[in-house]
């Protein structure tokens, strides 16, 4: 599949950007800052498209078959951005995704979304969250919404622990294994209209993704 990563110059996404290489995917980058073209050429991006959420970025889905949504405006920045990147830049997308006919879109959410009232620190990022997602699961797209726990830089462990909702809070996973599950959901047809919470835990990856 040609997929459009959204976020591509990210932690996450980088990590994305490799393993939907080595699963035989064509991957289009989209950033913001143009000098980081050929570090994600290296990781196996087919193209980059220099464009931002803020502005115009129609141009970034040419010819593609799906968006994986990786981006977000981080801890670094104020509420405003929350709103600006990750509510209404996700809205963007996935109202591009719809008027361009792009059928499939995974987006990037987080564990906690499903009731942010549970949660003071991060309740406005998590409401942002939420209307993402359900602005998602209400467009005629083929949707998959992955939300993982605190993100890590540990390697990877290939272990997961995949539920609707997952009881236990303060948990964390690997970016490398989100990203794993970012680019094996992309064409993976058990997971088309899926949403799920994921930490690591202690089921093979595949498995976690075939019983789901
Ligand atoms: P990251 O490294 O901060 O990556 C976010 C990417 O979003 C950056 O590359 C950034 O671009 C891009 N971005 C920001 N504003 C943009 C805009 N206006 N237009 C286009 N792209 C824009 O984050 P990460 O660690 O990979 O995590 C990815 C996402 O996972 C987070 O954003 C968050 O929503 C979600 N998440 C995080 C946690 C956690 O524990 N941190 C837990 C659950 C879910 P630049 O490189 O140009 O700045």
């Amino acid at each position: 599949m040609r997929v459009l990563i959204i976020g591509a110059n990210g932690q996450v996404a980088r990590h994305t950007i490799s393993k939907l290489t080595e699963a035989g995917h064509t991957t289009v980058a989209m950033i913001r800052d143009p000098k980081k073209a050929d570090e994600l050429k290296a990781l196996g991006a087919q193209e980059v498209v220099v464009a931002d959420l803020e502005g115009d970025f129609e141009y970034a889905y040419h010819g593609v078959e799906a968006v994986i949504f990786a981006a977000g405006s981080g801890g670094h920045t104020g509420a405003d951005k929350t709103i600006l990147i990750d509510l209404w830049g996700a809205m963007k997308a996935i109202d591009t995704a719809e008027r361009l006919g792009v059928k499939r879109f995974v987006m990037l959410s987080s564990m906690g979304t499903v009731d942010p009232d549970k949660s003071d620190r991060i309740r406005h990022y998590l409401v942002a969250k939420k209307l993402a997602d359900d602005h998602l699961k209400r467009s005629s797209l083929t949707y998959t919404i992955v939300r993982p726990g605190s993100l890590t830089n540990e390697s990877a462990k290939q272990l997961l622990k995949l539920e609707s909702e997952i009881q236990v809070r303060d948990n964390t996973i690997t970016r490398e294994d989100v990203a794993t599950v970012l680019a094996k959901v992309v064409d993976r047809e058990n997971m088309y209209g899926k949403t799920f919470e994921i930490l690591n835990g202690n089921v093979q990856m595949e498995q976690a993704l075939d019983i789901f």
